[in-house]
């Protein structure tokens, strides 16, 4: 099977069997790795070389922390604000899509301002966004958050916001899919259930100087102070969702890197659209310019067949398609586990289900 979940998502095979032998009898431990001490000497050491892939993957420089965190995504709308954001401060939140619009609603009880007006429609009908240049950010603003890659709406940006403040971005979705530039952001956080491993689970890279004052009135679990100072085991951290993002940055370097990761996603992504694109049957309303590698929405012509897509897709191995349902239609998450096969799996059952019923 396939499974395109938008999250949590399929976990590469190699790290799954991995796991399993590993499960109950951790390097002959007698144990599950889930059952020891996250003080004792085994786990701290699983979770440096985690912290150490992790770092050597997306090349983070030396005066970024890196945080394994509780909460998902929504903790750290809540996380983010109550961090950085001092008394008397705003911060612009950039709304492009479902989850950033959700990140700047949570931050609005902080202080947060939203910037709307960022997304639009082209003559063609097609979602698209303006021009970074034409956001029109507070230069004020403690910091700029965004979400480049809308989970739900299929959208992406690259271009990063054209300011001088601090950039918070959500890459829960798009994290170690490609490479990025860490330098350019003042904090990076990814809810660990796409690209990473189990929900829950939460990565957060943030410059020193952004870290908060020691004492500040911040929920214990959400203080990115703590969390540094304590080598993110403040309280007990998800110890095997730790682990098992330890065996995924393992794999992703024997894949290559994110940089190998990039191009295959690419290919992946434009597989899918390419076949989308030349068909009358299914379409995908996104600007070709800001189309998602990660989440690839589409819509049937006629949406009657929606749930015997759907129901015919999973018979043959196909799992999770249907679509978010904010958006409608279907939704195929091609995140770093799905491989080039699975995609081109998909899209052989969609030409056949075009053929039938079209
Ligand atoms: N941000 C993005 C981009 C997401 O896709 C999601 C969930 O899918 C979230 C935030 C929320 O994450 P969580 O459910 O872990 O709180």
């Amino acid at each position: 099977t396939y499974n395109f979940c938008a999250g949590p998502a399929m976990l590469p095979v190699e790290v799954m069997q991995q796991a399993q032998e590993e499960l109950i009898n951790w390097h002959g431990r007698g144990c599950s790795i889930m059952e020891m001490s996250h003080r004792g000497k085994d786990f701290i050491k699983v979770a440096a070389q985690a912290e150490q892939d992790l770092r050597d993957l997306l090349q983070v420089p030396a005066n970024y922390k890196v945080l394994f965190m509780h909460g998902g995504g929504r903790g750290q709308f809540s996380a983010v604000p109550l961090n950085l954001l001092k008394a008397g401060q705003s911060a612009d939140y950039i709304v492009s899509g479902a989850w950033s619009k959700a990140a700047a609603e949570e931050a609005h009880k902080f202080g947060a301002i939203a910037v709307q007006g960022i997304t639009q429609k082209t003559e063609e009908g097609l979602r698209s966004l303006k021009a970074a240049a034409d956001w029109h950010l507070d230069p004020k603003s403690a910091f700029v958050h965004f979400c480049p890659n809308e989970t739900v709406d299929g959208l992406e940006f690259t271009d990063l916001p054209a300011t001088d403040v601090p950039l918070v971005a959500d890459l829960s979705s798009t994290i170690l899919s490609r490479p990025i530039d860490v330098n350019r952001y003042g904090v990076i956080y990814a809810g660990a259930q796409k690209n990473i491993g189990p929900s829950g689970l939460t990565l957060v890279l943030v410059r020193e100087d952004l870290l908060p004052a020691a004492g500040a009135t911040i929920p214990a679990i959400l203080d990115y102070r703590l969390a540094a100072e304590n080598d993110s085991m403040f309280n007990t951290p998800p110890t095997y969702a730790w682990y098992l993002a330890g065996l995924v940055f393992q794999w992703l370097k024997r894949q290559g890197g994110v940089e190998a990761m990039g191009k295959l996603n690419q290919l992946k992504a434009q597989t899918l659209y390419n076949y989308v694109d030349q068909s009358d049957f299914y379409r995908n309303d996104v600007d070709t310019r800001y189309r998602s590698w990660m989440n690839v929405p589409f819509l049937l012509a006629d949406e009657r067949l929606n749930d015997k897509f759907v129901a015919d897709a999973e018979a043959h191995g196909l799992l999770a398609l249907k679509g978010h349902r904010m958006v409608g239609g279907m939704r195929a998450s091609l995140y770093n586990a799905m491989p080039l096969e699975g995609v081109q799996t998909l899209v052989t059952f969609m030409r056949e289900f075009e053929r039938v019923h079209g």
